[in-house]
């Protein structure tokens, strides 16, 4: 099957150019200006923008937490991926404390295989670190693991400084990259334990033990630890100025620094946390919380500066019944925020409708980099001859209004409810497949594909 899409602009990392492109089964075959090959079907894209599928290098489906299970597995959740334009996701493996790596992958191929509607690859959790962790590295690496997740919070799941400095010594040595999570957890939990002998139990309180310069503080520490192991290291859902500055000094001396953050960091604020209504301030709850208005102009910028290299969405997905939970006790209010299907449209729409960066720089954080960063390229993330064809049809004229009722997240809300969009994804396709289109998924079967990655190239 050949299709022949005419009349659009490609978009890629450089920029975005009239061109029409040519699929052949899953690949693209061809790019640019009056394409004359035969094709068994056009699709007109005339004022469209084709952006290569974009990747959310960060999700958790199908994952325990706070004794609940997130609200999407890998079947809602890689539908809500495809809604918005997201054709791979990287997932987050995560073993028991004391459960072999090679355990816990199996445990997350079983629940995403057979289960998933969109590509999609893992990253290995390293929660433990000892002799038996680092041996069983190379082996993740055979198995196309090439990213890992480091905590420096969460008691179940945090490294300390020295266990950080072996594994990531040991991560460099092999020619993997780690993202970690940079939140100082000594001084959150004190601050947890402040509040609730005081009686501050409602989730206002969330933000005000979280403050922004406890998560500066962490990504500071870890860029020192990583300065002493030499070793490459991403910043994962970075929020504010403060951590940001830790970034640029570290690569000022030479240090390799990748940032990701996230559309609910560039979009909302923590004054959503100081709502009466308990339902409406507990759906916002997340780790690290949403930060002041003036944080998100700050990301934006750096976002536009380049100093930010991707754009993930951390889409941990809980019901409002589950959020209540924590009725009683911010701290047991599942954290996380759904998110993968809403991520193309808002960074369009605050983004690039509204000149904070260009389609080039968003197709730079969404797919070209994680691409790059978590060694898909060039099979993702760009439209160029022998790439998959994931293609994300984007027509900027026209808009809609983001409703949970027409989500496919099991979340049952989203946190964009009610935001006008500028324009919006008209079609997705997956390995040159049709996949959806308007807002519906159209593949009846799961049929993603499980990504064996390589190295970092970015
Ligand atoms: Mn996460």
């Amino acid at each position: 099957m050949r299709t022949l899409f005419k009349g659009g602009s490609v978009a890629s990392g450089k920029g975005v150019h009239r061109a029409d492109l040519l699929v052949e089964g899953e690949k693209v075959a061809a790019l640019g200006r009056g394409l004359k090959q035969e094709a068994d079907r056009v699709a007109d894209v005339s004022g469209c923008v084709l952006f290569p599928g974009f990747i959310d290098a960060h999700t958790h489906f199908d994952l325990e937490v706070a004794g609940t299970v997130t609200a999407d597995g890998f079947a809602s959740g890689s539908r809500a991926a495809l809604r918005g334009g997201t054709t791979t996701v990287i997932d987050f493996a995560c073993p028991d404390k004391g459960e072999s790596l090679a355990s816990g992958l199996a445990r997350w191929q079983k629940k995403a295989g057979g289960q998933t509607f969109c590509d999609y690859g893992f990253h290995m959790t390293i929660n433990d670190w000892n002799e038996a962790v680092r041996q069983e590295l190379p082996e993740m690496f055979f198995q196309g693991i090439s990213s890992f997740k480091m905590y420096m919070t969460y008691p179940a799941m945090l490294l300390g400084d020295r266990d950080l400095y072996w594994a990531l010594k040991e991560l460099k040595t092999l020619g993997g990259v780690c993202g970690v999570h940079c939140e100082n957890a000594g001084v959150i939990d004190g601050m947890i334990a402040e509040k609730k002998a005081a009686g501050e139990l409602s989730p206002a309180s969330h933000p005000q033990t979280r403050p922004p310069y406890l998560e500066a503080e962490a990504v500071g520490r870890l860029l020192r630890i990583a300065q002493a192991a030499q070793a490459p290291v991403i910043i994962v859902h970075l929020t504010n100025g403060e951590a940001l500055s830790e970034v640029l000094w570290a690569r000022k001396r030479g240090q390799t620094v990748y940032v990701e953050t996230c559309p609910q960091y560039l979009t909302l604020d923590e004054s959503l946390y100081y709502q009466e209504n308990f339902s409406d301030a507990a759906r916002y709850v997340c780790a690290p919380p949403l930060r002041e208005r003036r944080e998100q102009d700050i990301l934006w910028k750096a976002l536009h500066r380049g100093d930010i290299q991707t754009v993930s969405t951390d889409h941990c997905s809980f019901t409002l019944e589950q959020k209540a939970l924590g009725r009683e006790d911010f701290t047991k209010i599942p954290g996380g925020l759904p998110g993968v299907e809403t991520r193309g449209e808002l960074m369009w729409s605050c983004g690039v409708a509204k000149r904070k960066i260009s389609v080039a720089q968003m197709c730079r954080v969404l797919s070209e980099n994680p691409a790059k960063l978590y060694g898909l390229f060039p099979r993702k993330g760009t439209l160029q001859p022998g790439s998959d064809a994931d293609i994300v049809v984007y027509d900027p004229s026209g808009g809609h209004v983001i409703q949970a009722e027409d989500c496919a997240s099991a979340a049952g809300y989203t946190p964009y409810e009610g935001f006008a969009t500028d324009g919006g994804i008209r079609q997705v396709w997956l390995r040159g497949r049709l996949a959806a289109e308007d807002g519906n998924v159209l593949l009846s079967q799961p049929e993603g594909k499980y990504m064996a990655r390589g190295k970092c190239m970015l």
